[in-house]
């Protein structure tokens, strides 16, 4: 098999032909058919986190070892499965629950895998989609995407699970009260594309790129501020008549925009800290205690959520976000346009 794989990091990905695995007990060889470009395969790519005052978090220090193959939002079709996998089929198309862990610790045993203080996320810390093949550990990880497509479905497993996970954790909301999604990149058009099922809150959409707020309007019937022309405090209290916002959801997370959420929550507010942009949040802690707020971070989130992702999907017939298809050997250009924020919607790449 073929995979592009990263060998350096900040170097040109290379291709390395490795051999096609046999899959043994439970596991399940699959062909690729699409695979996500996701913000943090930019991360990996470069090798390290900003935390902000310069100071940088190096993912050969989180335990990732080179060479690797990158791509953790992959759909492939079943070639060969291990003896002992019955749920699955050669020809069968799966999406791939990418967010694996050791399997045996309290957080893998109560559906908390993504949480595993072992992790053997695919593409992350083992080979991931970047290739023709990709091996699972394990057929429980596939999740049913039966008349989805390919290209507009892999980006669930990552973005639109993160987003899901996100929205969910500042679940209820009700009617009267608002909900600020900041960022409406890939993770921020998803939870646009779902937070009707979860909440008829007032929604309101901030971005810096006018072209991705109009996306989000096509999306569906939301406010939306560009934090350019407007300063985003002043407009959510204008437009919550000076109550500010029941939860904030920061798919960017930086310095600014941290520090924005928090000073827009009223009492009882929630904000969900998402985004891997780097930066820090400093606050006046009383106003914490006062307020009784709450801040916290989410990451990707739980298998279950992903097969209850990819059932609302299907049975609402969610729109889908804008995707664009390029050959598995653009990766390189990808992650560059990645880096300059040039993607509306997802790129994902396909395995020619
Ligand atoms: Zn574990
Ligand atoms: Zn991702």
């Amino acid at each position: 098999m073929k995979s592009l794989q990263l060998t350096e990091f900040g170097k040109p990905l290379q291709w390395k032909e490795l051999e096609k695995p046999e899959p043994k007990g439970s596991e399940v060889l699959l062909k690729v058919d699409a695979c996500g470009v996701c913000h943090s395969d930019l991360h990996i790519w470069e090798g390290y986190y900003e935390l902000g005052d310069d100071e940088r978090m190096y993912i050969a220090d989180r335990g990732v070892n080179l060479p690797m193959t990158m791509g953790h939002e992959v759909v492939g079709t079943v070639d060969a499965a291990g003896p002992d996998a019955k749920t699955v089929k050669n020809g069968d198309t799966r999406l791939i629950y990418p967010w694996i862990g050791c399997g045996n610790c309290k957080y893998c045993n109560t559906d908390r895998m993504q949480m595993c203080l072992s992790p053997k996320s695919l593409g992350v810390f083992t080979d991931g989609g970047y290739s023709d093949y990709i091996l699972i550990p394990d057929e429980r990880y596939l999740v049913n995407i039966d008349g989805l497509k390919p290209e507009n479905t892999c980006s669930y497993a990552c973005a639109g699970l993160t987003a899901y996970s996100g929205l969910k954790k500042i679940m209820p909301l009700e009617k009267d009260e608002t909900l600020v999604i900041i960022g409406a990149g890939g993770l921020g058009l998803m939870a646009i594309q779902v937070v009707r099922e979860l909440t008829p809150a007032n929604v309101i959409v901030v971005d810096i790129d006018d072209k991705k707020l109009e996306t989000a309007r096509q999306i569906g019937d939301f406010a939306t501020i560009n934090s350019k022309k407007e300063d985003v405090v002043e407009a959510v209290m204008a437009q919550t008549e000076n109550r500010g916002t029941s939860a904030v959801i920061d798919f960017v997370n930086t310095t600014e925009t941290s520090s924005g959420a928090f000073s827009m929550l009223q009492k009882n507010g929630m904000m969900v800290m998402i985004g891997l942009f780097g930066g820090k949040l400093t606050f006046s802690n009383p106003v914490a205690t006062l307020k009784n707020l709450t801040i916290r971070g989410s990451y990707t989130g739980s298998l279950t959520e992903l097969r209850e992702l990819i059932d609302i999907v299907r049975d609402k017939k969610l729109k889908t976000i804008p995707v664009q298809t390029y050959p598995l050997e653009k990766a390189d250009d990808i992650l560059q346009k990645v880096k300059g924020g040039d993607i509306v919607g997802r790129a994902v790449v396909k395995p020619s």
